[in-house]
Formats: C-alpha cells, structure tokens, sequence
C-alpha cells in the first residue's frame, strides 16, 4: 500500500443491516488489500470444505468471527487504496464513541459513502447519520443504493430510492450536487470494481470510480495556527511538553504562541515529531513541543495554542444550532450537559434555546420555544461553566463543532454559530 499518495477518511454511514460492513469487505477485497496469505489460507480451507466463490466470502466471514468476538473494531480502520488515493475506513456512526470521535478528530471523516439498501431506502439511521455527516463537515457524499440483487436490478426502484435520499439530503441542506448515486450490490459486486451488466440503464461512475474521483482534502495551512493539547508531560532534559495535533495553520520553532484560556504564552524552541526534531509542523501531524517559560502547571488538555497575534477564542457565551439525536425526555433552558469540543470537555449550561429551526427549510420554526426533543434542530445560547476555547465554524470548522454528551451517550452535535468574550 503506498503511503505517498493522498491520505482521506472515509466513513461508511447508514442504517444497520443495510450493508456497510458487506461493502467494507468487498472494498478491501476488490482493491487487494486482504493479505495474500489470508486469501490462500481461506482458498485452501475452502476447497476442503468444496465451496466456491470463496474469497470474498472469507472476507466476510472474517469481519464476521471479529464482529461475534465482541471485537470493537471490525469495519474500522481498516485501509485501502485507488489509484489516486490511500483511504482509512474510520469509526462508524454506532460505535460508542464515533460523535465524539469526529469531534475531538480522532477520525474525523473527510468523505463519507451512505448504504441504503434498495430494498428498505431511506431509514431512521439513515436519516440520524446524514444530519451527523451534515453538522460534522463531511464534503462529498456517495450514496450506494444497495442490494440491488434483491429488487432485480429494477431501474424504478432505484430512482424511488435516489428520490428518497435527495428529500432527506434537502431537508439538512446538504447540497444535493455534492452527492453522487450509484446502485450497487456490496454482496454480488455489482458497480464496485467492474460495471455491471445488470444495470445497464445506469452509466455513472461505479463506486471505485467515485473514491478514485473524490476531491482532495487541502489541508488548512494558510489559516491561523491552532492546536488543541491533549496531554503535558514533563521530560527531562527539555522541560514542559505539550502535545496535540496541528488543526489548522503551522506551527514554527522562534513562533510566538498563546495558550487559551490558560492565558499564557511564550517563543516555541523545539518541536518534536516521531522522536525527530523539526523546524515546522503543519495540518495533521501530531507534535510534541516546547515552549520557552511555560510549566507543568500552566497550561492544561483542553487548552488551544495559537498565535500571540491572534490568540484562541475564549467564550463567555456562545450561539450554536445544534440536532438533538436521543434524550430520553426533553431538553429546557438551564440543561448542563458535558460539551466535548476538540481536547476540552467543559460542563456548559444551555442557557436559552433561542429558537426551533425547520429542519425543511432551515428556517426558524418556533421562536424561543419551551423546549426541544430528539429529533429537533436549535438555536441555541450557551455558557461554559469552566473557561472553554471554542471557535465560530464559519472562520475555524475545525475548532467549531462539539457533541453534547449525558449519562454516557451523545445527546446532540452541534456547530459553533458565534463566539461572544468575555
Ligand atoms: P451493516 O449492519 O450495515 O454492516 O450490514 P451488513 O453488511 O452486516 O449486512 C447485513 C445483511 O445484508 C447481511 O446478511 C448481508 O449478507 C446482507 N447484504 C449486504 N449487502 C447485500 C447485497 O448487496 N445484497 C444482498 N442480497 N444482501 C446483502
């Protein structure tokens, strides 16, 4: 696998049993990325056992055994390539902690591929993970109409189900140009690797072809610098070490930065990356630094560095539109929640919810309502019981997006509208 080309994250999103792990099979089987030594162990097992078409069923049967053994990780992080791209699968909307995961960007996604099996379409997961891909940024869409084998490859099906999915893409204003459709069946490989003679009314791109044509991530380094901490350590010999990775902008040796809210700053000297000094480091990379002045005690995960010139936001308060997707009963004003927002976690207090948005038209439903419930989309105010250093999406998308999280779920995500200092 060529680690020189483009890298992206992809995420396999919809409802369950549609087919996404099928199709995360058929992905890494197609592009070759099941270890030779897998698939010539499974051929021989398999011709014992006289069963045909084989190897692609001990994909499966793989992804099975780890999905049966409680294995959490089964369809993500695993990896593959087209010819322009090298793509990680990251977490699936499902696993525990996949919101707060984008979030903190642990795996943030920078495409996503939706599975709607023909035969169901659109579905409650289906619609929950599309306004998660909406609020969390994902770019560019691919819709695999699924299980095509199962309603005879029928044209008309699939236009219902095109038809289905475009409704509930307007409805998050998901620009319905940036999504692609293309009928599939991840179990019979139809319009995966090779265009199928069972739909030869469709001419699109197949789905390797769409990957292979998806737009590059650019990579944010003309922004400001910003770099949330995730940890300080002590190291001998060098002193205080804080490190994150780089969100946006670049971090240089002889930079001037500020840590917010811990409100102290100083001249970078040394930066580490891979146990390697080096002079800059830029969107993605994971750094250990060190900052002339600063000790253990100064500065704290959850802290954002950047610029001296143009320090972090701190928040008093903050506007946000938030998606309610499951509380047991209703939120109201005064409701405290644990946000997560990149490596902060702060108990914030919705202190207004200023008013209900249609999630059709994106405009205000019900001003200042009595309260919200799962399902709903809001504006909402909201103050940070504990200094938080939170962005605007609209300047820093990176910096500006949180889950809100209670009794150990993600109630809510949410994109940061406007930031108001103290
Ligand atoms: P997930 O929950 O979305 O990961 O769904 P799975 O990949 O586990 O698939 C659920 C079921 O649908 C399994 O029994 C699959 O064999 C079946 N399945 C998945 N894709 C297809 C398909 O294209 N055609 C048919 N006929 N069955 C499929």
């Amino acid at each position: 696998m060529s680690e020189d080309k483009p890298h992206q994250n992809l995420a396999i999103i919809g409802h369950v049993d549609h087919g996404k792990s099928t199709l995360v099979g058929r992905l890494l089987y197609e592009t070759g990325s099941v270890p030779e030594h897998v698939i010539e162990q499974h051929k021989e097992e398999a011709e014992e056992k006289g069963k045909g078409g084989f190897e692609f069923a001990y994909v499966m049967d793989n992804l099975a055994e780890e999905r049966e053994r409680g294995v959490t990780i089964d369809i993500a992080h695993q990896e593959f390539d087209t010819d322009e791209y090298y793509f990680t699968i990251v977490d699936c909307p499902g696993h525990r902690d996949f919101v707060k995961n984008m979030i903190t960007g642990a795996s943030q996604a920078d495409n996503a591929v939706l599975v709607v099996a023909a035969d169901d379409g659109v579905a409650p997961q289906t619609q929950e993970h599309v306004f998660l891909a909406r609020t969390l940024g994902i770019n560019e869409l691919i819709v695999g109409v699924n299980k095509m084998d199962i309603v005879d490859y029928k044209e008309s099906t699939y236009k219902e189900v095109v038809s289905e999915v475009k409704d509930l893409l307007k409805q998050v204003q998901f620009n319905t140009d940036d999504a692609e459709f293309i009928p599939i069946s991840a179990f019979e490989g139809d319009n995966i690797a090779e265009r199928s003679d069972n739909t030869d009314w469709y001419d699109g791109e197949i789905l390797l072809e769409a990957l292979n044509n998806l737009e590059a991530p650019e990579p944010p380094t003309d922004a400001d610098l910003r770099l949330p901490i995730q940890d300080v350590y002590t190291i001998s010999g060098i002193g205080t070490v804080p490190v994150g990775r780089v969100e946006t902008g670049l971090l240089n040796t002889g930079d001037n930065v500020s840590f917010q809210p811990s409100d102290v700053g100083g001249e970078v000297k040394t930066i580490e990356m891979h146990h390697e000094e080096v002079p800059q480091a830029e969107p993605g990379d994971n750094v250990g630094f060190n900052v002339r002045g600063i000790g253990k005690d100064d500065i704290r995960r959850g802290d954002v560095c950047g610029p001296a010139d143009d320090p972090p936001s701190v928040a008093e308060t903050f506007t946000a539109q938030i998606v309610v997707m499951q509380h047991p009963s209703v939120i109201t004003d005064g409701y405290t929640p644990v946000f997560h927002a990149h490596t902060a976690q702060v108990a914030c207090t919705i202190e207004s919810i200023d008013a209900k948005i249609d999630p059709s038209s994106g405009e205000v439903a019900e001003e200042n309502p009595d309260f919200i419930q799962s399902g709903d989309a809001a504006k909402v105010t909201v103050r940070p019981q504990k200094p938080l250093s939170i962005e605007p999406a609209s300047e820093i998308p990176e910096l500006g997006s949180f889950a809100i999280r209670d009794m150990g779920q993600t109630i809510a995500a949410g994109q940061v509208l406007s930031v108001n200092e103290p």
